[in-house]
């Protein structure tokens, strides 16, 4: 499993008078390889998983992935860490699933090595008979789905994914959490679906900009169910 080490990290958006805090002196080391995230909405979450593979770099403080921060060593640290996002629009950019899944394997391979490994990913992952279907008619969950794998063809050593479920069905949810359950990649999943995080190693409770809970499943799910009044 990769290290991911945050030191003394202070982030803020903004600045004068709009500038707003949202994660404040937060330091934590990360190796297991299931990490869940929880909180409110606002809470940070969302900063702290861009943090993690450079999209955000902190204000104050430092970022790492296996020693190497993500200022001054942004491309290694993304290629090691793939990023997924809440909404799949976000990340897929190619007409076709293929070349969807294939974009961003173009630079490291020849044209024919991209066809071989693009079809092998999407007959894993049940995508094959999709494989010339248009992205944008793909349902929410074919969409989800997608920008899971086309991350995942690029080999990441960390999974970092920003409520993967959120816009899914009870089905595609199962099938997104049995695709992440079967991964050999560390993962990082923020999330609101607790059950999502039953067999996690380690889950991290976002408060207001700090880290208010890091234990168990059960004692995060405790904490959360406390903090929500529910
Ligand atoms: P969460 O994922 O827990 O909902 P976020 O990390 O997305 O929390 O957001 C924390 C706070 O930072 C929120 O108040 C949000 O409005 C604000 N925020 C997030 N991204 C930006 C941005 N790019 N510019 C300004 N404010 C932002």
């Amino acid at each position: 499993m990769s290290r991911l080490e945050l030191t003394g990290v202070t982030h803020a958006y903004g600045v004068g008078s709009a500038r707003r805090e949202v994660l404040t002196d937060l330091s934590v080391t990360l190796t297991e390889p299931r990490i869940g995230v929880v909180g409110a909405n606002g809470s940070g979450k969302s900063t702290f998983a861009r943090l993690l593979n450079g999209l955000v770099v902190p204000t104050r403080g430092t970022v790492s992935v296996d020693g190497l921060d993500t200022r001054t060593h942004a491309k290694d640290v993304r290629r090691r860490v793939g990023f997924c996002f809440t909404d799949p629009d976000a990340q897929i950019v190619m007409p076709t699933v293929q070349e969807d899944v294939g974009f961003g394997l173009r630079r490291r391979m020849s044209k024919s090595q991209v066809a071989e490994r693009v079809a092998a990913v999407l007959e894993t992952y049940g995508l094959a008979g999709h494989a010339d279907h248009p992205t944008h008619l793909l349902s929410g969950g074919q969409k989800q789905l997608l920008a899971l794998v086309s991350v995942l063809v690029t080999e990441p050593s960390v999974l970092v994914l920003d409520e993967p479920t959120t816009l899914l069905d009870l089905r595609n949810t199962r099938r997104v959490a049995e695709t992440v359950a079967g991964l050999p990649q560390q993962v990082v999943m923020v999330t609101h679906d607790l059950d999502l995080l039953d067999d996690f190693d380690r889950v991290l409770v976002f408060d207001r900009a700090r880290l208010v809970l890091d234990g168990s499943p059960s004692e995060a799910l405790a904490h959360y169910r406390a903090l929500m009044g529910a």
